[in-house]
């Protein structure tokens, strides 16, 4: 049971690609509670709870974030095992004081930055219009030294794809172990930008082999997570994303949504309830009959690779396609690319360095975070 609350609204950067509509507006503490209590009320015993801190840049509220973390810490069914806390931060904020916070609430604490600062510096931005990288690099140098780890995510759009290979090896020069590349589905893909998706990924999978070859393994999303789903047999209906029912996101209003990707500008869109009102829990999720927008690719009814692909994800299906149920050509070319990809850098591993991918199977701490 995956819980989202957004903080706050207000936030320092103006990043091109941004969903979130913009406001001063924070979470009040009441609110949070009403929100923590229907969290835990909701989600049956022994079942594993991420409460996500998300904005906006939730670290703008830093006070307000201790102060709820310490409402789901307090609750009379707090379990630290099955609670996972995580924030995600734009990056450009951070302290001691954060550092001291991630450490003693056991915080998954990950930050989002596009890579290199040419590549970074092409679409988030402060209001000034001054590039955030120099900050974002500092901050990851930073919470390294402080954390030991971090987790970084890159939002690659067609005018930045190409540098992926590049984006990775900066991350790793950086000492980042844990990367997460998700591509921005609302861009305008071309089908020539689609066609470079094997290539491009390829060359991530050569640097994923270097890196094991060094015994230095770094988690790269894009390679790891289907590794995994090609030793379990596929996702696994527990894996899916039930969002608007396994799944909800909490406006500082206290506007409940089906997924954090779909708050957008907090109107009624998305919008499936409020946190004092009436609320049906809804599956909004697509992958009973999903379909190909355009020519390019196969039914997925009659594809091989079904399985192993996401195109249940109703968010980016949306994104992308206009429909929760209908898979664009992007993901469909995307995910190919990276089951093919992730089947190549396994086989050549494994026959190089013998039976390394056992924890991918069984799910180790790290694989878990997918
Ligand atoms: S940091 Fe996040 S919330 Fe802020 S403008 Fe960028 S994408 Fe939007
Ligand atoms: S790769 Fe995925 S989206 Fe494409 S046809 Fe196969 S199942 Fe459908």
């Amino acid at each position: 049971m995956k819980y989202t609350l957004f903080v706050t609204r207000q936030c320092n950067l103006r990043c091109d690609y941004c969903y979130i509509g913009k406001d001063i507006s924070a979470m009040p503490l009441e609110l949070a509670r009403r929100v923590v209590d229907y969290a835990y009320a909701r989600t049956p015993p022994g079942e594993q709870m991420d409460f996500v801190f998300f904005g906006g840049e939730p670290l703008l509220e830093f006070d307000r974030v201790r102060d709820i973390t310490a409402l789901i810490e307090q609750h009379p069914r707090f379990d630290p095992i099955a609670v996972q806390l995580t924030l995600v931060s734009n990056g450009t904020i951070f302290s001691d004081d954060i550092a001291d916070y991630v450490r003693e609430h056991n915080v998954a604490f990950g930050i989002s930055c596009d890579g290199p600062p040419e590549v970074h510096d092409r679409f988030r931005r402060y209001r000034s219009g001054k590039g955030s990288a120099a900050t974002v690099e500092e901050t990851i140098r930073d919470a390294i030294d402080a954390l030991g780890q971090l987790m970084v995510n890159a939002v690659y759009r067609p005018e930045t794809v190409d540098a992926l290979p590049d984006t990775v090896a900066y991350f790793s020069s950086l000492g980042v172990r844990q990367i997460y590349l998700t591509p921005d589905y609302s861009a305008p893909w071309t089908p020539a930008h689609r066609r470079l998706l094997g290539d491009i990924y390829r060359a991530v999978g050569a640097h994923y082999k270097d890196y094991y070859r060094a015994d230095d393994p770094h988690f790269i999303s894009l390679i790891d997570s289907k590794i995994a789903l090609l030793l379990r047999g596929g996702y696994q209906p527990g894996e899916r994303c039930s969002m608007g029912r396994g799944e909800l996101a909490f406006t500082p209003d206290g506007g409940i949504y089906p997924c954090e990707r779909l708050v957008g500008d907090g109107g009624g869109a998305h919008r499936i309830g409020h946190i004092d009102g009436a609320f049906a829990p809804q599956l909004m999720q697509c992958h009973h009959a999903p379909k190909v927008d355009g020519a390019e690719a196969a039914p997925c009814a009659e594809c091989g690779i079904k399985p192993y692909c996401m195109n249940w994800c109703g968010c980016s299906n949306y994104f992308a396609s206009g429909y929760y149920d209908r898979v664009s050509t992007l993901l469909c070319a995307s995910e190919r690319a990276a089951i093919e990809c992730a089947a190549e850098v396994y086989r050549t591993l494994e026959a190089e360095l013998g039976d390394m991918f056992f924890d991918h199977a069984s799910g180790s701490p790290l694989m878990n975070s997918i």
